[in-house]
């Protein structure tokens, strides 16, 4: 939580994201689902990735309005993030679902 929104500079209140993730998050703490209504984002010190998420190929398949909210506004499904994590998966970096 941005600390505009009250969020603390505290070790609590960080994540660990890369630099694409934190650049299109922002101080954005939600977004509205594809239904309207206000979805925030997923809370990695709070949330279990699987209950939100799962791999498809190389993409991040969001499966609750939270994850969906998540994927579009960090932009997780671009192409270029898909080739990389491809090429990621085919080293056995990262996980094929
Ligand atoms: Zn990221």
């Amino acid at each position: 939580m941005a600390e505009k929104h009250g969020g603390l500079t505290i070790l609590d209140n960080l994540a660990y994201a890369c630099f694409l993730c934190n650049s299109n998050k922002g101080s954005d703490l939600a977004s509205l689902s594809l239904t309207g209504e206000l979805a925030r984002f997923f809370n990695p010190r709070t949330d279990i990735w699987s209950q939100h998420f799962r791999i498809v190929g190389e993409l991040i398949v969001p499966t609750t309005a939270i994850g969906e909210a998540t994927e579009r506004i960090f932009q997780f499904n671009t192409p270029e993030r898909c080739e990389e994590r491809w090429g990621l998966q085919v080293l056995n970096r990262f996980p094929t679902g």
